[in-house]
């Protein structure tokens, strides 16, 4: 009998992953989630583009942790035969699994991806991560691949005391690849210059990554391979939203409750403990009461909702925590100007990429995302036409969030068409999406963030979870585990500061 409640904020991966441990775990909680969008998925859902799919940024699917792995796998088991643009070029795939599902015969099926990513620089492609091959010295000059070799040789002597993102780089990569690759790169993405970053994104982004362990990786003379190279994902035949629907009917089908349209504006607290929510569901003003709250909403959001609020000081770094924003522009084209100038066939010769960073400086798109690499299920009419997303990462209401559709979508087809990557007159149709907070930061207020941590440690029931719920740039997985962890805490009566751990510690990152 499910006679308490858990109001869980967000039916991102985290709050579905928390809900569905409630129901498979626990036989006295019932799980009730409160959504503010209209579907679930969060920021990785997949939103339809006239018929086709398209991610919010290509998701892949790749984890250490088991635990997470049996989940995605029970909702979506594994290919096991070939995937309709393989059988179409005869394409050899060697790694589908024994007893596995044809992805042409069931829907519910989770696809084995190669990946193929690279940098655009300079007009020419690099590999990702840069490998020392003879197109890299060709591209990038003997002389420039001179400096950078004694660049590198100084910092694997010299090493800089790391104070912030630019000293983690070059301790790494050597000066002359740092300011190549990195230096413009980081600031088109964060909007900061990688000084005024802390190291402790590049900690938990680039983990162990350094130019020594990418050239080991490319010779194959390491087993380990750092999550920045690996090199085969999963992803669902229909795009990752696939798996949040499936987890949301599981939801509903085994007696949790999902409210859509549904937007927590206040917290209501006497002391430390959280006794109702407000939401506005439909243009109403309603209440909800819980035993337990879990929230994946913003930290900043969920702080300023308090209504009984105590410290000042908490307040402000609440009001200052930084995030970054992130827009796509899609664009469905009857062909790429790119050119296929690898060996891995590919329909009509588009590129072979699930993805490309384009580090050119004079451009503002900072990603392109090739779909039709993705799943050819996911493109309407994947033999002829090609579904991609030109990416850019910027701040809320700055001059391009609130550029109109049209003029965004104008901007973005000049951009790609001035670095060659299309012509505009192969543009059918296009669609822009935009993300607020897709990305919690690691600067200005970050740096207190420790004092908010244990602030909200102290609401006895309340739990947060997930990446902006707990302001850490963690993936699906990680977002997932700390969903799967509220409900052991909860359980067992553990320490909440364990939630705090997922995926900080070598325990979490060194799963199986
Ligand atoms: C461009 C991009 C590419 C990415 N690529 C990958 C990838 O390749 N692989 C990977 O593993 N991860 C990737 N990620 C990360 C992944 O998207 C996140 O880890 C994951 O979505 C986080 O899940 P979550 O549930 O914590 O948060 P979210 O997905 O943000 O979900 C939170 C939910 O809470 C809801 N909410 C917020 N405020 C309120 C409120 N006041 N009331 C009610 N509801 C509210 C939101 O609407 C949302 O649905 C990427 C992220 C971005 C931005």
């Amino acid at each position: 009998m499910r006679n308490k409640i858990a109001l869980i904020i967000g039916a991102g991966p985290a709050g579905l992953a928390c809900a569905y441990k409630f129901l498979t775990e626990t036989e006295d909680i019932k799980p009730i989630i409160l959504e503010e969008l209209s579907g679930v998925g969060g920021i990785s859902r997949t939103v339809d583009f006239n018929g086709s799919g398209i991610d919010l940024g290509g998701h892949r699917m790749y984890s250490k942790v088991q635990e997470i792995l049996n989940l995605w796998n029970e909702f979506l088991p594994l290919q096991g035969e070939k995937s309709i643009d393989d059988l179409i070029l005869n394409r050899e795939v060697n790694n589908l699994s024994d007893n596995g599902l044809n992805p042409n015969k069931t829907d519910k099926v989770m696809l084995k991806k190669r990946r193929f990513s690279r940098i655009y620089y300079s007009r020419k492609f690099f590999d990702y991560p840069v490998s020392l091959k003879l197109s890299t010295i060709f591209n990038l000059g003997i002389f420039k691949t001179f400096l950078a070799g004694c660049s590198y040789l100084k910092s694997c002597f010299i090493k800089r005391e790391e104070n912030n993102l630019e000293d983690f780089m070059i301790n790494r990569f050597g000066k002359v690849l740092y300011s190549t690759f990195f230096e413009n790169y980081t600031e088109k993405v964060w909007g900061r210059h990688p000084r005024d970053i802390s190291k402790e994104w590049g900690e938990q982004r680039i983990k162990g990554l350094s130019l020594s362990k990418a050239i080991l990786n490319a010779l194959k003379l390491t087993k380990n391979k750092e999550t920045t190279l690996i090199d085969e994902f999963f992803y669902p035949k229909f795009g990752c939203g696939q798996l949040w629907n499936l987890m949301a009917d599981y939801i509903k089908d085994n007696g949790g409750e999902i409210h859509l349209n549904t937007k927590v504006v206040a917290l209501n607290n006497v002391n430390k403990k959280i006794n109702s929510i407000t939401v506005i569901e439909n243009s109403n003003q309603y209440e909800y009461y819980g035993d337990y709250i879990i929230s994946s909403m913003p930290v900043k959001d969920l702080i300023l909702g308090l209504k009984n609020y105590p410290d000042e000081n908490i307040l402000n770094i609440a009001k200052n925590l930084p995030y970054r924003d992130y827009m796509l522009v899609a664009l469905y084209l009857d062909k790429l100007k790119l050119k296929n100038n690898t060996k891995y066939k590919t329909i009509n010769n588009i590129c072979p990429d699930n993805w490309i960073y384009i580090q050119e400086p004079d451009v503002k798109v900072g990603r392109l995302q090739i779909m039709n690499n993705w799943s050819p299920y996911l493109v309407k009419d994947f033999e002829n036409k090609v579904l991609v997303s030109l990416e850019y990462f910027c701040d809320e209401n700055d001059e391009y969030w609130n550029m109109s559709d049209e003029a965004f979508i104008d901007f973005a087809i000049n951009e790609a068409e001035k670095i060659g990557i299309l012509d505009k007159k192969d543009v059918i149709s296009s669609k822009r999406e935009k993300v607020q907070k897709a990305y919690p930061a690691y600067f200005d207020a970050f740096k207190d963030f420790g004092k908010i941590k244990e602030f909200l440690n102290t609401f006895e029931n309340l739990y947060c979870i997930g990446r902006n719920g707990q302001h850490k740039y963690n993936n699906m997985d990680h977002s997932m585990l700390s969903g799967f962890e509220a409900v052991r805490i909860i359980k067992n009566n553990l320490d909440k500061d364990i939630l705090w751990r997922v995926n900080t510690e070598n325990a979490y990152q060194e799963l199986k």
